[in-house]
């Protein structure tokens, strides 16, 4: 399964664009698409919230393994340039940048824009993703030009992603919970995504950073209950023991998760972080799907302590938070700080 965030700014024809793609499922700060036309099966994640939230984006690019960034042709907006900066440090080597709305330009104009869009991503992870002009109005001249297009890009990342997701089948089980509720007659149930691994119904896995083992009494994909999913698969999980309020999003299924509240990671600020990082700031941590807002209690660069860590800059920071976050040695942790022109900041690994 293909698992494909829709990002972009607001009004860049991004949940149109989704409509287009697949069958609208689930809808809440994000919304789900849904492409089951195929052998291969696609969900598109519009992140529908954003860039009014963070948590939006957030959820939706770490519920993907590929991304389409929309930008409409005189729409090179800091909110792009934000969307640039957060598939940059989330390391998004696959990708697609979508031109949309392309009805409302010339051939000419966009291909201007295409050059433009080059010099923007070089350097950057999208310096190599293909760039599709497009566009979603059925009224228009060239209606849906693009599209065939898009879709060929999208199967064919697909395939690598497919293949790749494949090799993670027989590591140990992960699943991040995105939504949850109870469902009479059958108790709690959670949409998420399989991270790593495969899980089978019967299996006993913990629930994460609760630290409690649950359940899984059902598996469906797609709608369908099967008895086993492997890495990459949206699922709803039937589960027993636990409770609705125990939960929340971003919470994980899983044999091993670390937990805490204060961390140390060596972070790499963007270099667009002008303010830098300095003591006492606030930064909103993201891992996963999980959030919280930490304070940065020290600042260390090359062994020696700093009171304030430079764009581009690397260092450890300590930080304190105030609830459990279930992360593992190799998540990537995200940081945003609301008083930056591009607000995602950072990112960094657990020392
Ligand atoms: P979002 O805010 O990024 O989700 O953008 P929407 O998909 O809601 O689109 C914003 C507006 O642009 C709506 O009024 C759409 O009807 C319009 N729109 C979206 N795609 C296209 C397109 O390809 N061509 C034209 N002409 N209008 C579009
Ligand atoms: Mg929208």
């Amino acid at each position: 399964m293909t698992n494909i965030a829709i990002i972009g700014d607001e009004q860049s024809g991004r949940t149109s664009l989704g409509s287009k793609l697949g069958k609208k499922g689930t809808d809440s700060d994000i919304t789900l698409f849904n492409d089951d036309r195929h052998e291969q099966k696609y969900v598109y994640i519009d992140a529908k919230s954003y860039p009014k939230s963070m948590k939006s984006i957030v959820a939706a690019l770490n519920l993907s393994d590929m991304a389409i960034l929309c930008i409409t042709p005189n729409g090179l907006t800091p909110i792009v340039g934000e969307c640039v900066v957060a598939l940059d440090l989330l390391g998004f080597k696959r990708g697609i940048i979508a031109i949309t709305k392309s009805d409302t330009s010339y051939a000419m104009e966009i291909d201007a824009f295409k050059e433009t869009l080059k010099k923007v991503t070089a350097g950057t992870v999208l310096e190599n993703w293909e760039v599709v002009s497009l566009n979603t109005n059925k009224d228009a001249p060239n209606a849906f030009e693009g599209i065939d297009e898009l879709k060929e890009q999208i199967h064919k990342l697909g395939a690598d992603i497919e293949a790749e997701q494949r090799t993670k089948d027989d590591l140990p089980p992960r699943v991040v919970i995105d939504h949850f509720f109870n469902v009479t007659g059958i108790g709690i149930v959670i949409l998420g995504k399989v991270l790593q691994g495969t899980i089978h119904t019967h299996d006993k896995i913990g629930l994460y950073p609760v630290d409690k083992k649950v359940d899984i009494r059902s598996i469906q994909t797609h709608d369908v209950d099967v008895k086993e999913t492997g890495t990459g698969s949206r699922v709803g999980l039937g589960l027993k023991g636990l409770l609705e309020r125990e939960l929340e999003r971003g919470f994980l299924l899983s044999n091993s998760e670390l937990i805490a509240s204060d961390f140390e990671i060596e972070c790499t600020l963007s270099k667009f972080t002008k303010g830098g990082v300095k003591l006492d700031d606030v930064l909103h941590l993201f891992v996963g799907l999980q959030s919280d807002p930490v304070r940065v209690k020290k600042i260390t660069v090359g062994g020696t302590e700093k009171d304030k860590l430079n764009a581009g800059e690397t260092g450890i920071l300590k930080l304190e938070g105030g609830k459990k976050i279930a992360y593992s040695k190799e998540d990537v942790f995200l940081f945003a700080s609301l008083e930056e022109n591009q607000r995602f900041t950072a990112t960094g690994k657990v020392v």
